[in-house]
């Protein structure tokens, strides 16, 4: 992207932000130099965090397969929506069940500028879009357009997807994430990545904690138990909290090394 061509208001290109770090990461480019600078940075001291990228996007592309084709969902409410590339959540749905109906949330204008004029539904379908904040929940269950595109009485596919890391602090994640689960009925489910230093030699964790004390990372890695905790009172699907590769993996899939996928996976079910 032209960094001149940054009009826009709200849009600051001079800042790192992360959906478009991760859009470079991904070999995108909806990226500014300061996207590129700061992903490049984590890159030298993270190696392999473009493969953790890659299987967290493949991941999402499998869980929304899962929770229409196998689990029978038909409406997903997706928080953190990201820069479209191929297969976004509405269209790997739509393909299995074309009249799913998708909320896309995020908190980037930039995010929903682009989402609005390319992640387009088919015709039975729906798609929506809501640019709001992960930390403040109640913006967007009492947003009009939520209410508008989902029926609240019917199971809904919560879709929080390399999101959660951004809500900073020791157990901040947890009320958000029971504040949306308590808003959605029995039947619906709950689809979480997160990144994770539970896998770094203990030099490689320090060298991190520096990052984002030193504000050259914004990604709040979580460890295994307080990411579970996410799911407490939901019933797990299998294979259970396992690294984003690992979560049924297509048949004959080459699995990673799990040091070199610092991302956490699970899908729980709303009894
Ligand atoms: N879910 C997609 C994209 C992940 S990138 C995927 O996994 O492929 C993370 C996204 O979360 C970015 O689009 C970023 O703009 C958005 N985001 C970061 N913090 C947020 C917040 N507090 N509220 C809403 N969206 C947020």
């Amino acid at each position: 992207m032209n960094d001149s061509s940054a009009a826009a208001p709200g849009i600051d290109p001079t800042k790192p932000h992360p959906a478009r770090r991760y859009n470079y990461w991904l070999g995108g480019k909806d990226n500014f130099a300061a996207d590129r600078a700061s992903g490049d940075e984590l890159e030298k001291h993270f190696p392999k965090v473009r493969l953790g990228a890659l299987a967290n996007r493949a991941l999402l592309q499998r869980a929304a397969r899962f929770l229409t084709a196998e689990a029978g969902i038909r409406q997903f409410l997706d928080i953190g929506t990201g820069l479209p590339t191929a297969d976004n959540t509405h269209q790997v749905a739509q393909r299995h069940a074309p009249e799913s109906r998708v909320v896309y949330v995020d908190n980037d204008p930039l995010v929903m500028v682009h989402a609005r004029a390319l992640l387009n539904s088919s015709p039975e379908g729906h798609t929506a879009y809501i640019e709001a904040d992960l930390n403040d929940p109640e913006s967007i269950l009492r947003h009009p357009t939520l209410t508008d595109t989902l029926d609240m009485t019917q199971p809904v596919g919560l879709m929080l997807i390399a999101v959660l890391h951004f809500v900073h602090g020791d157990g901040a994640a947890q009320p958000i994430v029971r504040r949306l689960l308590d808003a959605l009925p029995p039947g619906s489910y709950l689809v979480a990545t997160h990144a994770t230093s539970d896998f770094g030699t203990p030099e490689q964790q320090a060298l991190y904690q520096d990052l984002v004390r030193s504000g050259r990372s914004d990604v709040w890695t979580r460890p295994y138990d307080e990411f579970a905790a996410l799911f407490e009172g939901l019933e797990l699907v299998e294979p259970g909290v396992v690294p984003a590769s690992e979560w049924r993996p297509e048949p004959g899939a080459n699995i990673p090394e799990r040091t070199d996928i610092n991302v956490w996976t699970a899908v729980g079910r709303k009894p």
